[in-house]
């Protein structure tokens, strides 16, 4: 059910799309615009109706973000415009996220608003890396401070006052004034042995955590080129974190490893891989954009009694058309349904359809190649697919002199926004390991690094299905392929391959 407030004001937890509230997915699902910020994350924006309007207003380093009083102004447009609006914040939004100050427009206009809590990073992300923020035996209290000043200028941190609580100190948006913090912190009183932690990117598979004291820490965020988002953590609880980390006796600790997606299966191998306690760093490598789509299939679905898909995205679409031409499911009857794989179905069981025909292969030629036992000559097949890619299903379906019509759902465009620096680091050997999903991600890594200038044993490459091996192979590079195309067989090979390398 859509909400009924016009605004709603949703933290998006700390990154781990797992710690999403059920309240703030509900709301993002029914959602017909979402202004969101730099640290949400793909899997949680993925939830965002394909229909809806996106707006990000927190553009990545480089471009600059659109100033606050624009966002607030934009809050209330999008809200006068009859329009549910989600406004999506990492982490939970009253905590150092102006969550307050975007809701006095509508305060001052008689807008009314909802706010679904979210879990927040200064508790989640050093939980993440085994650190619990108080212990009866380490600390009783726990205090968070902002370290960043208003406007950006210098961080006005009482010292005195937090050396003297002996609880836990969580800095957030610390990083650019960690050594104004330890020695601040040193200068009234504290000890500078007094352990301390940093937590990059917590609650991700990708995390770290770099130990230190006060007197170190700051020389090892500079060594380690720790990033934002990272979480200073200053008390006896940093002591703990070797005992409360499950990753810390895990296989692949230790191991980096670059997952380059194109799709949702991408992020599970990522959380798989950093379960098994592999630091994961994920680019996405395509970018997927609806196309205009015809009518015709649409007002004449009875015509047809398959429907193929071939991505989550194009479910989602299938989907979506439905609901903008008010077709009813039950108009689906009779009519039976062949996907990819368990990601592609997933869109589907959420409105109870559950598909006739799901590849082992999760491919589109994996699929093809279940659909040419499956058809039968008088059948009528209605195929969503990208403008561009594999061909195989549509081939299969034409060497069967099966009927169909093939739908161009969407383009996918390679995103290579994020990339920078990356063949410096493959070069410089900072990754074990690189894996591949989808031959259309093989083709944009190929496009922005440079393969052939790379030493030839940088990194080991894995890829899912034997179309992204091939891309692979072409693009110069020497795939490991596992015996089946899913990612527990992926994530096993690649922990067989890097645990003893
Ligand atoms: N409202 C947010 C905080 C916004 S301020 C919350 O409740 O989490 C942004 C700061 O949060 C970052 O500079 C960083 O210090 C911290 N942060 C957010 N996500 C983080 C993460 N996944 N890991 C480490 N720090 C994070």
């Amino acid at each position: 059910m859509p909400d009924s407030y016009p605004v709603v004001l949703v933290g998006a937890g700390p990154g781990d799309p797992g710690l999403l509230t059920v309240a703030g997915r509900h709301a993002i699902e029914n959602a017909e615009v979402v202004l969101y910020d730099r640290l949400v994350g793909d899997d949680i924006l993925a939830l965002i109706p394909d229909a809806a309007e996106r707006m990000d207003v927190g553009k990545r380093k480089g471009d600059h973000p659109v100033p606050q009083d624009r966002i607030n102004q934009l809050i209330l447009e999008q809200a006068r415009s009859g329009k549910r609006v989600v406004r999506l914040k990492g982490g939970d939004p009253y905590l150092f996220g102006r969550g307050a100050e975007e809701l006095d427009l509508l305060v001052e206009n008689g807008i009314p608003f909802r706010i679904v809590s979210g879990v927040t990073s200064a508790i989640a992300a050093p939980a993440s890396v085994g650190i619990p923020v108080t212990h009866r035996d380490h600390a009783s209290s726990v205090h968070i401070v902002t370290g960043h000043g208003k406007d950006g200028s210098a961080p006005d941190i009482p010292f005195d006052a937090l050396a003297g609580l002996h609880g836990t100190l969580v800095f957030l948006m610390g990083l650019s004034s960690i050594e104004h913090i330890a020695n601040g912190l040193v200068a009234a009183g504290l000890d500078a042995d007094t352990p301390a932690a940093l937590v990059e990117n917590g609650t991700l598979p990708w995390r770290r955590r770099l130990d230190g004291s006060l007197g170190t820490i700051a020389t090892v965020a500079t060594q380690e080129k720790v990033t934002a988002p990272a979480i200073l953590v200053v008390g006896d609880v940093c002591r703990l974190a070797s005992r409360y980390d499950p990753t810390e006796a895990a296989p692949l600790r230790g191991r980096r490893v670059l997952v380059v997606s194109s799709e949702t299966t991408a992020s599970r191998l990522a959380t798989r891989l950093g379960d098994l306690g592999a630091s994961v760093r994920s680019l996405a490598a395509i970018e997927m954009t609806p196309r205009p789509l015809p009518n015709a299939p649409f007002d004449h679905l009875r015509r047809f009694n398959w429907v193929v898909l071939t991505s989550r995205f194009a479910s989602g679409l299938f989907l979506d058309e439905l609901r903008r031409g008010r077709i009813d499911t039950r108009s689906l009857a009779g009519i039976r349904f062949a996907v990819v794989g368990a990601v592609t179905a997933r869109p589907l069981a959420d409105v109870g359809i559950y598909p006739d025909l799901q590849a082992d292969d999760p491919s589109a030629s994996g699929l093809a190649a279940a659909l040419r036992d499956r058809v039968r000559k008088n059948d009528r097949v209605l195929l969503f697919r990208a403008s561009v890619g594999d061909r195989s299903i549509d081939e299969t379906l034409q060497q069967r002199g099966i009927d169909f019509v093939a739908v161009d759902a969407y383009d996918t465009t390679p995103r290579t926004d994020q990339w920078h620096g990356i063949a410096d680091e493959l070069a410089a050997g900072g990754f074990d390991a690189v894996t591949f999903t989808s031959a259309s991600s093989v083709a944009a890594f190929a496009d922005t690094v440079p393969v052939a200038d790379l030493p030839e044993d940088a990194f080991q490459t894995f890829c899912i299905g034997a179309m992204t091996a091939d891309a692979a192979k072409a693009a110069g590079l020497r795939p490991q392929t596992p015996q089946s195309a899913n990612i527990d067989a992926m994530a096993s090979l690649i922990r067989e391959r890097l645990e003893n390398a």
